[in-house]
């Protein structure tokens, strides 16, 4: 089966065309700048392969439902495409950031879902409208194909309420349903799974801290399999230091920055979710650019990469302490996988409660999933690659078969 998986944002659509029998990528690309001037497709075939090929496209693309008659041009393209007709899409998978405590499992798209991704905007501005166009666009491109929706917030629909709830007033939650819903959680349900494997044990069995290391970054707590707790919350601002987020921070600020500042509420939610984080404190959101910066003696770079670690540590001790027994401590994305300073930082201090980093292992550049510990490490610290297009491919593999 070709599933076709779409990440729809509000002036972007990536995707991916994936061969479900071999779970190998045909296709990938993003076609960017929707509604600007002038807006870009980048269309990857047979991509990370020694046959890649790659296609640039830039013109004006003026709405989602032109975007999408491209990338379903070059995917069919008789020179180039990877499929001889729309026909061979025989399923598509829809990545949705916020199903609130609406959806606990994947679905397929009907009328209903739609208007409950609609109801669930105000908790979910950002991502969901962008969602949401693309679900209206590629039901219209392609009535007769199954699609289905996969949540970044269904893994962590687990959580037990003393996890989710805020300490506010009751009638917040049932009025607005304000309470933590998690992000990231496709990402932590692929590790999960795959760090289980490594393992060798059933998923349902490990207790694990997944930590998602990327411009967006999130930690799990994992037992038995399940999330019981994680550090995004409402919005995917809350938790870690991010490349441009904040994360935790004392609510009281913002009443401060608008007496002292005259900042509107949008202009502080700007501020903490664009402006601060990495970004803030050193003016670098990248962290191969903080590393560059801290080797030229950059003190602020210095200073976000150690308020990062110090951080991730805290976090990491607090699961240690929920769950008691820990299997695996599971680095993955962008900074998770490919740097070692940041997974040193992060579990510098924790040898005396069972974390044992191998110095070497650490360092070796190496692809896919691996263990970083010490061969007498109580608990194991590994290196799993993430793969969310792939999760999104079988959830929806699995929820048409399920149907
Ligand atoms: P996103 O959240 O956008 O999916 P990624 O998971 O791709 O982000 O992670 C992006 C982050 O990973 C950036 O901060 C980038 O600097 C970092 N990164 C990527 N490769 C490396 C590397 N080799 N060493 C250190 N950081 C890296």
């Amino acid at each position: 089966m070709n599933v076709l998986v779409i990440n729809s944002g509000s002036s972007s659509i990536k995707y991916q065309l994936l061969d479900m029998r071999t779970e190998h990528v045909l296709c990938s690309g993003a076609v960017e700048r929707i509604g600007e001037a002038v807006g870009s497709l980048t269309h990857k075939i047979a991509p990370s392969t020694e046959g890649e090929d790659k296609i640039t496209l830039t013109q004006p693309i003026a709405d989602h439902e032109e975007g999408m008659h491209l990338v379903i041009g070059l995917i069919t393209d008789a020179e180039k495409g990877v499929v001889k007709s729309m026909d061979e899409i025989e399923a598509i998978g829809h990545r949705i950031v916020q199903g609130g405590d609406v959806f606990n499992a994947s679905c397929r798209v009907d009328d209903r879902v739609v208007d409950e991704l609609t109801k669930l905007i105000p908790l979910g501005p950002v991502h969901n409208p962008g969602h949401l166009a693309g679900i209206r666009v590629a039901r219209h491109l392609f009535p007769k194909v199954p699609q289905v929706t996969v949540f970044d917030t269904v893994f962590h629909q687990t959580m037990p309420p003393r996890a989710y709830m805020y300490a506010l007033p009751y009638e917040l939650y049932e009025e607005l349903k304000v309470r933590r819903y998690g992000f990231h959680g496709t990402s932590h349900a692929y590790v999960t799974k795959e760090a289980a494997r490594f393992l060798g044990k059933p998923a349902e069995e490990a207790n694990l801290i997944t930590v998602h290391l990327g411009n967006g970054s999130s930690m799990c707590c994992v037992q038995n399999g399940k999330s019981i707790d994680t550090s995004m919350g409402l919005t995917p601002l809350e938790g870690l230091i991010m490349g441009t987020r904040c994360g935790d921070a004392d609510l009281a600020i913002y009443p401060l920055l608008g007496a002292a500042k005259g900042l509107s509420i949008e202009e502080i939610n700007d501020l903490t979710n664009k402006q601060s984080g990495f970004k803030g404190i050193c003016g670098k959101n990248d962290m191969r650019d903080i590393h560059e910066a801290v080797a030229q003696g950059d003190a602020k770079a210095r200073l976000a990469l150690d308020m990062f670690g110090y951080r991730n540590r805290k976090y990491i001790g607090s699961y240690l302490a929920v769950l008691g027994r820990v299997d695996a401590i599971v680095f993955t994305a962008g900074i998770g996988e490919n740097d070692p300073v940041a997974r040193e930082l992060s579990c510098r201090g924790l040898e005396h409660l069972g974390i044992r980093l191998d110095h070497d292992r650490n360092l070796a550049q190496a692809r896919g999933a691996r263990d970083i510990a010490t061969s007498d490490s109580p608990v194991r610290v590994l290196v799993i690659p993430t793969n969310e297009e792939l999760e999104i491919a079988r959830q929806t593999v699995e929820v048409l078969r399920a149907n």
